[in-house]
């Protein structure tokens, strides 16, 4: 058949048969591509995006290198089993290790800050739960972290209307978008090419090649295909156990005597807040309508911000006039489980999928994981 949208110059080139064709550029897809060439130098490896870098939460998360708040864990366990629990968290610490040995902490301005759980005083039975628990949760992370993961302490001066706060030992704060321009520039510089505004639409097999369509009319043909799709895996593969989940993210206006440094997690982390040099990013409050924020669009609702506006006067140490001046949306992938899906689905196409709310920590590790898979199959 004739092709019409190519030349035979971008045929022969950007669209020549790759042996691993990666969907998606994210901190996953680009991981798995670095570990790919690496392992496997003489392959041509590719990697698409919808986006002109890639559109997904890497590029728009609030950057917390992060291990869990105690409310989170503790829900979590009460769901899953504390072993179940205690293995997610080994991943979130593999995978942080892994990413700062690959980027380095100074190219991604990580700073380990602590962290802080807030309890506000209408969260009072959380807080003595928390506070029941504090020493078991400190012994499952023992091997982990020297000295206590979690203390048990008053809200800081300025903190308004909480009953109480736990400080959390082991956590930092990066910059996303410096983490994400490392590894595009790490996955270059091996020889992978990186091809923005291609939105895959759909695949099929011509020999042993896998054929892929991009919305464009553009095709790259492949041996292995990954995808790394997150939260957008749904168009592409309806029956596997992912959903986008909405979350929005705002950014105040300058405030000049911003002190506080760590970082702030809230009722079971579906509040979090961190400081940007001397403005505040709060992001969040998806549980107040699950149904609406299903979704990957992007986009904020005046609903959200105003509940997270309000969180910020009511009880941050900051000036109770403090306004928003910048705002955006990221898509999660979320499911019945908390851990991603990573597995062959068919002969030679991969998933590693559904990162939930802690893929800066494990994005490396299962992006990893994803090469691995490929190599072997
Ligand atoms: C607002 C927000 C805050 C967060 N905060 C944190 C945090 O502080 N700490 C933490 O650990 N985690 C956080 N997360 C979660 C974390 O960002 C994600 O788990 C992680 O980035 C997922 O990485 P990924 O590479 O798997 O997916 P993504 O980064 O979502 O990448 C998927 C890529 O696939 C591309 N794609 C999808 N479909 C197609 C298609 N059909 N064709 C071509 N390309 C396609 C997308 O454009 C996208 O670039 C947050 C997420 C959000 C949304």
């Amino acid at each position: 058949m004739i092709n019409h949208s190519s030349s035979y110059w971008e045929l022969s080139t950007y669209q020549a048969n790759s042996d691993f064709l990666i969907i998606g550029a994210g901190i996953t897809g680009i991981n798995a591509a670095i570990t790919l060439k690496s392992m496997s130098p003489s392959a041509r490896v590719v990697v698409l995006d919808k986006g002109s870098w890639g559109d997904g939460a890497s590029f728009r998360n609030a950057g917390f290198a992060c291990l869990g708040s105690p409310t989170e864990l503790l829900a979590d366990m009460q769901e899953d089993g504390i072993e179940a629990v205690m293995s997610i968290v080994q991943m979130r610490w593999n995978g942080l290790q892994r990413l700062v040995s690959r980027v380095g902490a100074p190219a991604m301005e990580l700073v380990w800050c602590g962290g802080t759980e807030f309890f506000p005083s209408t969260h009072k039975d959380a807080w003595e739960k928390v506070g029941d628990h504090l020493s078991q949760l400190n012994k499952q992370f023992a091997s982990l972290i020297q000295g206590e993961q979690f203390v048990c302490d008053v809200p800081d001066p300025g903190f308004r209307q909480g009953v109480g706060q736990v400080r959390i030992k082991t956590e930092g704060r990066l910059h996303p978008g410096k983490m994400m321009h490392h590894l595009h520039q790490l996955a270059r510089g091996l020889g992978v090419d990186i091809i923005g505004g291609q939105a895959v639409t759909g695949w099929e097999r011509t020999g042993s090649l896998i054929q892929i369509r991009t919305q464009g009319g553009q095709t790259f043909h492949t041996h292995r295909m990954g995808m790394a799709t997150n939260g957008f895996t749904p168009h592409l593969v309806a029956d596997l156990d992912v959903v986008p989940a909405r979350n929005q993210v705002f950014l105040t206006e300058e405030i000049p005597d911003l002190s506080w440094d760590h970082t702030l997690h809230v009722d079971q982390g579906y509040i979090y807040a961190r400081r940007i040099g001397q403005r505040l990013l709060i992001g969040g409050g998806r549980n107040l309508d699950p149904l609406g924020e299903k979704t990957d669009e992007p986009g904020t609702t005046k609903q959200i911000e105003a509940y997270l506006l309000a969180f910020v006067r009511e009880h941050l140490p900051v000036a109770q006039n403090i306004r928003f001046d910048s705002c955006w949306s990221g898509t999660l992938g979320v499911g019945t489980k908390k851990l991603p899906i990573l597995r062959e689905l068919e002969e030679n196409i991969f998933a590693a999928v559904r990162l939930g709310g802690m893929g800066v920590a494990i994005g490396t590790l299962v992006g990893d994981d994803l090469a691995h898979l490929m190599l072997s199959a």
